[in-house]
């Protein structure tokens, strides 16, 4: 049965590989079949041009040189060429396979994206397309698998011919038994082999496994040890120690486990070398007979001896590396799994309406809302229309609701009950990359990614560089940008230690550029300014109303003096929409948004904030 696995994932392994390059399997095929070849070609003609050069004929010992030398130049060409190009395969297929998997992860819908066990089977993945089970690795193996058994064939060729060598002198009855005598002690030897070959296999498994989670520790303290982020608080809070602690103690439990399975191995390893030594010593006095009874020359010696020793280790390499094919392909099954889930369950057919005047009216209508697998309700029953071309402020204290609600209208999740409308269609209706079109959104966990700056604000390698500037401009960012040294094709961040970083604060302005630069009918800030001083989110909301002018746009923010600017106020408490109303109305109204705002009031008075800041902020 475990041959028949075997042989079904080989099958295909060889079926996925041929899919992205078609001259793959041929190519593994003649690596395997050139790398076999050559040490019995070697064997063969050695043995041929003694027995010629002992028995005087040397006009054939040339003829058989010949052949010789350009069999092997011939063949050893082609074992290059093939290595070259698995070796290129290999290299190339992890790197496919990666680019497949990022491309799969963003078919998935941010809610699958999120939850853990997609996550973990991420995780199994990406080991699966390097390290433990590489695709790259797997071809090299099969290139083995290929080399064994076209090496066992060899050999077996060999051996049957060394039987049916029997001189008319020699007593058949000491060749026929010598020959059965050979081929059960060698099943036995195949059969102890395997058995100790499979225990190999466990131990090393159980190694990987066992040091699954200090392996992955240790590469997590690396990274963080190494990472410029951390580099502040390591000093401060003397981190440095602690986690050095903990990178010894990780890779003293990874060393650890492994010594206790290279005994375990060592002496798997021992017996099995022992035992073919015993089995080698009875085919070379099997050899030796023949030879002395004169049904072989000296030559033939040097092949069968040879042929045996290479049946013996081929097939005990062959038996370890199908182990170790098939251990790896249980490590591809979780990538084949992963590529294997399912997109966006749901996804619409309908176009955005293309409007030049903005006129798209998005409305919560009765919506609820729990995350997967939490049984509370995170939003509850939610009415809210977000008219076109106003200014909606969200407000409430920390996990009210207010970033699920905007995920759920970017149909990053989808309600549990309830229904989000686009001018009076279904969200779900619309095609899910075309829905997308109609916002920009500054996040408060945005990215800035490690690459130009134009790139990083227009979203694409195309940009307008005027409207850039523009928007560089509108975030204050335009003469910073100047005074770089590349200017708008600036590198942000490391590039191997070439880039340019930038403060917190210089990286919220760009995320806004980026939002700005797309001009979407809906703009939506969560808590955008958070890392900005005041004088810089008094610029930023000055020029936001402006730009804004006509866009349908919401606030998030902690800040109560920038829900101001919104022509309406919506508070968000346990999950529900608390009050509602204009700054004026809800101040009169005297409740939660009436007593943020005053205790915030409070705070800068009591502080005595400079008049013209305290200005700005409220
Ligand atoms: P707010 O933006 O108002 O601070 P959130 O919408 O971020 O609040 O969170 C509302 C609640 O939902 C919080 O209790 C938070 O812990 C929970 N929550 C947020 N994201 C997730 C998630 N991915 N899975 C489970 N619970 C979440």
């Amino acid at each position: 049965m475990k041959i028949k696995r075997i042989w079904r994932e080989l099958i295909e392994f060889l079926k996925m590989i041929s899919t992205g390059n078609r001259k793959a399997v041929p190519a593994i095929v003649a690596d395997g079949w050139s790398r076999a070849t050559l040490p019995f070609i070697s064997l063969y003609f050695s043995a041929q041009i003694l027995n010629r050069m002992l028995a005087g004929d040397y006009e054939a010992c040339v003829y058989s040189t010949i052949v010789f030398l350009t069999l092997q130049f011939g063949i050893g060409i082609l074992e290059r060429a093939c290595f070259q190009f698995t070796e290129a395969l290999a290299e190339n297929c992890d790197r496919t396979i990666r680019q497949r998997m990022a491309s799969k992860a963003f078919e998935l819908s941010y809610e699958e994206f999120e939850r853990e066990e997609t996550m973990d089977s991420i995780r199994r993945a990406d080991n699966s397309s390097r390290g433990s089970g590489g695709v790259g690795d797997q071809i090299v193996v099969t290139c083995h698998l290929f080399q064994e058994t076209f090496a066992i064939l060899y050999a077996l060729i060999f051996v049957g011919m060394l039987f049916f060598k029997s001189d008319t002198g020699e007593n058949f009855f000491v060749n026929y038994m010598g020959t059965v005598l050979l081929l059960v002690i060698y099943v036995c030897v195949i059969i102890f082999n395997g058995k100790m070959g499979k225990k190999m296999m466990d131990t090393q498994i159980e190694v990987w496994h066992k040091n699954d989670h200090n392996n992955a520790m240790f590469s997590y303290l690396v990274t963080e040890f190494l990472n410029e982020k951390n580099a502040k608080d390591m000093r401060i809070y003397r981190m440095q120690e602690i986690l050095g602690e903990k990178f010894v103690h990780f890779g003293g439990e990874g060393v650890k486990v492994y010594l206790e399975s290279s005994q375990k191995t060592g002496k798997y390893s021992g017996a099995e070398s022992f035992v073919n030594q015993l089995a080698a010593g009875a085919a070379y006095l099997f050899i030796g007979i023949k030879a002395y009874s004169g049904a072989i020359g000296v030559g033939d010696v040097l092949l069968y001896a040879g042929a045996i020793n290479q049946a013996v280790r081929n097939i005990n390499n062959l038996i370890n590396e199908a182990s170790n094919f098939s251990y790896r392909a249980s490590y591809l099954k979780s990538y084949e799994e992963f590529l294997s889930r399912p997109a966006m369950s749901y996804d619409g057919t309908l176009p955005i309406e293309k409007r030049g005047d903005g006129n798209y009216e998005f409305e919560f209508h009765d919506v609820s809302f729990s995350y997967p697998q939490a049984e509370e309700e995170v939003l509850s029953h939610i009415n809210l229309k977000f008219e076109i071309g106003k200014k909606l402020a969200l407000v409430g204290r920390n996990g009210a609701g207010k970033t699920t609600l905007i995920k759920l209208l970017c149909r990053l999740y989808e309600p549990t009950s309830g229904s989000i409308t686009l001018n009076g269609i279904d969200i779900r209706k619309y095609n899910y990359k075309e829905y997308t079109e109609a916002f920009s959104v500054v996040f408060q966990d945005f990215q800035i990614f490690s690459m130009p700056l134009n790139e990083n604000v227009s979203s694409g390698t195309e940009t307008d560089e005027e409207r850039l500037g523009e928007v560089l401009d509108e975030v204050g960012l335009k003469e910073r940008v100047e005074q770089m040294q590349e200017g708008l094709r600036t590198h942000l961040y490391n590039n191997n230690g070439a880039g340019v970083d930038i403060s917190g604060g210089e990286a919220q302005r760009l995320a806004i550029a980026r939002a700005l630069y797309k001009d979407a009918p809906f703009v939506i800030l969560d808590e955008p300014t958070a890392a900005l001083d005041p004088i810089a989110e008094a610029e930023i909301y000055e020029n936001f109303n402006r730009i804004t002018a006509n866009k349908t746009a919401v606030y998030i923010s902690h800040r109560m003096s920038s829900c101001k600017f919104c022509d309406r106020i919506a508070v968000l408490d346990h999950g529900k929409i608390a009050e509602f109303g204009t700054h004026e109305a809800l101040l009169k109204q005297g409740g939660i948004y009436a007593g943020l705002y005053t205790t915030q009031a409070q705070y800068y008075e009591k502080n005595e904030t400079p008049r013209n800041v305290q200005n700005m902020c409220l």
